[in-house]
């Protein structure tokens, strides 16, 4: 159990909140990592195998996050779930299980701390080989990457995490995370004055983007944290033109 690596991505949510106080997508998601730590906790030391009956379980703790910060869109998804039974919530996580999307938030946000602590528990891995464009354990979509110095390369490596299980695995620099396209001219960083420790990466073949966090500028900065609050640089790619490979939990 890691419980760690949640308080960290809380403590920097809570601390650019600070700096922030009016970024109401950044309060929601500290507000959201609260809860997704608390069903992580609730999965680990449940008395039991971790299946998605447990899961469901946990569904009250996420919609308490969602009442007191959620937008009113959610709010009103959310209606029909106060009142579902644990079968109807198995049964959302079972269709989505086989038609995911990304802008589903509340399986999504289910699903990160559940596929986290099955791969911490050393579940087998169920998808693809390792430095590809998918997630090796579950062949999710990445949300991030993030540029880290690394001791033995004495030089700055290039990880992604998942968006649906938060595992990190190495790939490639100068590459297309979508289409793996390779040619510099068509690959186009862009970054903000401020803040520049986190750029957007962008891809004329397939017209996508991810943001890249890099650790090397700003060592106290966290991937999914940074990518949520840099929401700037969501709307200037997607003012040209640019699609996101993976909506974030706050749906940009
Ligand atoms: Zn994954
Ligand atoms: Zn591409």
């Amino acid at each position: 159990m890691d419980l760690a690596f949640w308080d960290k991505q809380i403590n920097r949510a809570t601390e650019l909140t600070w700096q922030s106080p009016s970024n109401e997508l950044l309060s929601f998601y500290a507000r959201v990592l609260s809860a997704q730590r608390e069903i992580y906790e609730f999965l680990w030391t449940a008395n039991q195998e971790t299946d998605l009956k447990l899961l469901s379980e946990t569904m009250p703790i996420l919609l308490k996050a969602v009442e007191e910060t959620g937008s009113q869109q959610l709010r009103e998804e959310m209606e029909w779930l106060k009142t579902s039974s644990a079968t109807d919530v198995v049964n959302m996580l079972l269709e989505y299980l086989s038609h995911p999307s990304p802008t589903r938030f509340f399986e999504k946000a289910l699903f990160q701390p559940y596929g986290r602590r099955r791969w911490e528990s050393g579940a087998s891995e169920i998808a693809s080989q390792a430095g590809g464009q998918e997630c090796p354990f579950c062949g999710g979509r990445p949300q991030v990457s993030y540029l880290q110095f690394d001791a033995s390369s004495e030089s700055a490596n290039r990880n992604l995490v998942c968006a649906a299980c938060l595992l990190s695995w190495s790939f490639r620099r100068g590459v297309c995370v979508n289409c793996g396209e390779e040619d510099p001219e068509k690959l186009v960083y862009f970054q903000a004055e401020e803040n520049n420790h986190v750029r957007v990466e962008t891809c004329d073949r397939c017209r996508s983007y991810i943001k890249t966090v890099d650790l090397t500028k700003l060592g106290t900065a966290v991937p999914l944290v940074d990518e949520v609050a840099s929401a700037a640089l969501d709307l200037w790619a997607a003012e040209k033109g640019y699609t996101k490979i993976e909506i974030n939990l706050v749906g940009l």
